[in-house]
């Protein structure tokens, strides 16, 4: 089954518009996909009108930062008009613009000449590094986000600041709560792969197994965790647009077995 369990817009970290990710869902003949903007559910009703008509199934799902170096959590089967949890992800977006103000003081004390407001210009509404990246790019000073990440943002570079998201555990208590359930998000950044038993035990449910950049081999190997684990396995392209450097096609193929226990998990939420 072709998928894509993993997308973003504007109104996270992505370049397009909720309504374009519906019609490349649409293009890319995507059975069945959920628009994961980061602590952010804003852009879905837009997505919904789209997807209604260009006829696709494009359904409502989440992916939370934890401040744990990269571990991302991706939810489904949320009900994303639950009170508690648009305060929670509303919460996690003001620390998220806090960290981003701090970046930004950081890279002025390098000699950087970039003001929190050239960040936010483009932000619909959760701010990331990627839109800090963004806006050293719109002054010349970086050609891609991926080189504003190598020297500046990234992990140990001079504009580092550590993140302030929740943790792991507190990420998928999150989407529990909303009634969903949990997947981890891109498993090649787990510096210790083992480590999905621990927060299986505090109630993940899936690890997406079948991520755009992965090959056969890591397919493989992440499929064989998933399974020892207990783990469904999930997957989709990750995709954030154009002048992102992950401007990709969507969709992934899914094996039917794990469609249907996806499916299968669905419904119960
Ligand atoms: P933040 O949520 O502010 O910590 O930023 C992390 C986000 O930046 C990730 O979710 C990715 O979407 C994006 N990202 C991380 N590394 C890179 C990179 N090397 N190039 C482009 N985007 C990146
Ligand atoms: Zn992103
Ligand atoms: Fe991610
Ligand atoms: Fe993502």
């Amino acid at each position: 089954m072709k998928v894509d369990l993993h997308l973003h817009s504007r109104y996270s970290d992505g370049t397009s518009t909720p309504a374009e990710v519906a019609r490349r869902v649409k293009v890319c003949g995507v059975t069945l996909a959920f628009l994961t903007d980061h602590d952010s559910v804003t852009g879905f009703p837009e997505a919904a009108a789209a997807a209604r008509e260009h006829q696709v199934d494009l359904r409502c799902g989440i992916e939370i930062n934890s401040a744990a170096g990269n571990i991302h959590i991706l939810g489904y089967g949320i009900r994303w008009q639950d009170p508690a949890f648009l305060a929670r992800i509303d919460e996690f977006r003001g620390r998220r613009t806090e960290r981003i103000r701090r970046i930004v003081e950081k890279l002025r004390g390098i000699g950087i000449d970039v003001a929190f407001e050239d960040v936010r210009a483009t932000a619909h509404e959760t701010l990331g590094r990627p839109h800090v990246a963004d806006a050293l790019l719109r002054k010349g000073l970086v050609k891609s986000r991926k080189e504003a990440f190598d020297r500046f943002l990234a992990a140990g570079k001079p504009g580092f600041v550590e993140s302030m998201g929740p943790t792991p555990e507190e990420a998928i208590e999150v989407i529990r709560a909303a009634g969903g359930f949990a997947s981890l998000a891109h498993p090649e950044t787990l510096p210790d792969k083992e480590s999905v038993g621990a927060w299986k035990a505090v109630g993940l449910e899936g690890l997406e197994v079948y991520y755009g950049s992965h090959r056969p081999a890591e397919i493989n190997r992440y499929k064989e965790l998933a399974d020892r684990h207990g783990l469904l396995a999930t997957g989709g392209s990750d995709f954030h647009g154009p002048g992102t450097g992950r401007d990709n096609p969507l969709g992934v193929d899914l094996p039917p077995a794990d469609y249907d226990r996806f499916m299968e998990r669905l419904a119960r939420c």
